[in-house]
């Protein structure tokens, strides 16, 4: 039995992997879960799965569980409430499905604690990838991808040699505004953004897909995981979202991992790793149903923000971090309507630009950078 601590566990992932160990009570419990502020999402899960802690946001939200629902177990705040659970000696396995970098500490400090870890969390590597990386591999933790084009690249690696790999190709649904030509994209909503063609996932996500940074997240995400060169890191356009990576060998062959769009696989396939189990409530791929499979050339032109990422990733340092988090900032900013879509780019464009990257920085520097790239992105759309 492996006592999961899961932060995150209202969102998107969070839901998805709590149905995944619904199917397997001989084989998971929820030892600790950690969300942001959605009581009345929290609430049932809390009492179904029964953590031993809970971690929350702020001191309102534990009031109001306290208060309102008569919530009795012990409730911890904030980051570091988040990491207090993620060490915890009880704590097998980390599904850190949090939103943003402020996922961080928990990651950093479960692997000094050797726990074992299933990562969706893309926003950490890409912040610090070299320190989670340098700290894994010290501690000889294996980080467990849990996004659907990581996880797919994992099970294309199994049994294979790292040096004989050739290229990676990330494929891409293309999102909400993939047959949007792009000066159609100067007046779109949120609504329009948050339409996803193929997945249903947590908001920023969903932006990020839209605007292709979560490609570009992704990315760099997979340099880190997978210690691979950019230049060997190719991203195509695959509107079925049926093939969710591939890995080009020397030899020109190349092994893909196929399925539905369906995230329960890739979170599954995380904790029971190495062994697959049956996936309740899932149809197989219908090949003949589907027909056929599109691909396409990814273009910098159209979507910028892949090419902004490519660029931070190579660049390294504190660049990515930069990316990040004006990343996070301008979709928080455009999900309260007070920026456009394509502000979005324009805003990251301009923290890159204007940020003198610092190589080989460590933890504290890149949450300052952090902290900072967020205030003035929030200065550069106000003035
Ligand atoms: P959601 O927005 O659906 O969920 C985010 C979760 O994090 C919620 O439980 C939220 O709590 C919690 N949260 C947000 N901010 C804080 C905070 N400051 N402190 C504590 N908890 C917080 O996101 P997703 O599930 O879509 O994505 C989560 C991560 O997984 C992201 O890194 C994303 O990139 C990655 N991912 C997601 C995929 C998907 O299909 N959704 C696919 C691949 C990767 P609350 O809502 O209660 O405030
Ligand atoms: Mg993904």
């Amino acid at each position: 039995m492996k006592k999961i601590t899961l932060l995150g566990a209202t969102g998107s992932i969070g839901i998805q992997t709590l149905e995944v160990i619904r199917q397997y009570p001989q084989l998971f419990s929820v030892h600790a879960f950690a969300f942001g502020k959605n009581v009345k999402k929290a609430i049932p899960l809390i009492r179904e799965f029964q953590p031993k802690i809970l971690v929350v946001q702020d001191m309102e939200t534990k009031h109001e569980l306290q208060q309102h629902y008569a919530v009795r177990t012990e409730i911890l705040v904030g980051a570091a409430g988040m990491v207090e659970v993620s060490i915890d000696p009880e704590t097998d396995v980390l599904v850190n499905a949090v939103m943003g970098s402020v996922g961080l500490d928990a990651t950093i400090q479960a692997i000094e604690k050797k726990k074992q870890i299933a990562i969706a969390n893309k926003e950490t590597l890409v912040t610090a990838g070299h320190l989670v990386m340098a700290l894994a591999q010290q501690h000889q933790v294996q980080l467990l991808p849990v996004d659907s084009e990581h996880s797919a690249i994992f099970q294309c690696l199994q049994g294979e040699k790292q040096q004989q790999v050739e290229r990676i190709i990330l494929t891409a649904s293309g999102g909400s505004f993939r047959d949007t030509p792009r000066e159609a994209l100067e007046n779109v909503t949120v609504e329009d953004a948050l339409k996803h063609p193929n997945w249903n996932m947590g908001a920023k996500i969903t932006i990020d897909s839209a605007s292709m940074m979560n490609k570009g997240l992704e990315v760099i995400e997979a340099h880190w995981l997978f210690n691979i060169p950019y230049d060997k890191i190719d991203v195509i356009l695959h509107k079925e979202s049926i093939i969710h990576s591939m890995v080009e060998f020397q030899d020109r062959s190349i092994i893909a991992q196929l399925g539905n769009a369906d995230m329960r696989i890739p979170i599954q396939y995380a904790l029971t790793y190495p062994n697959r189990m049956p996936l309740q409530e899932s149809d197989p791929v219908n090949f003949i149903e589907l027909g056929k499979m599109h691909f396409q050339e990814m273009s910098f032109e159209r979507f910028p923000c892949l090419e902004m990422a490519y660029q931070a990733g190579k660049e390294g340092g504190t660049m990515p971090a930069v990316l990040n988090a004006a990343n996070e900032q301008a979709v928080a900013l455009f999900l309260q309507k007070k920026i456009s879509f394509l502000a979005i780019e324009k805003v990251i464009l301009e923290m890159l630009n204007t940020h003198q990257s610092i190589q080989h920085p460590d933890l504290e520097t890149i949450q300052a950078v952090d902290q900072e790239t967020r205030l003035k992105a929030i200065q550069f759309v106000t003035r």
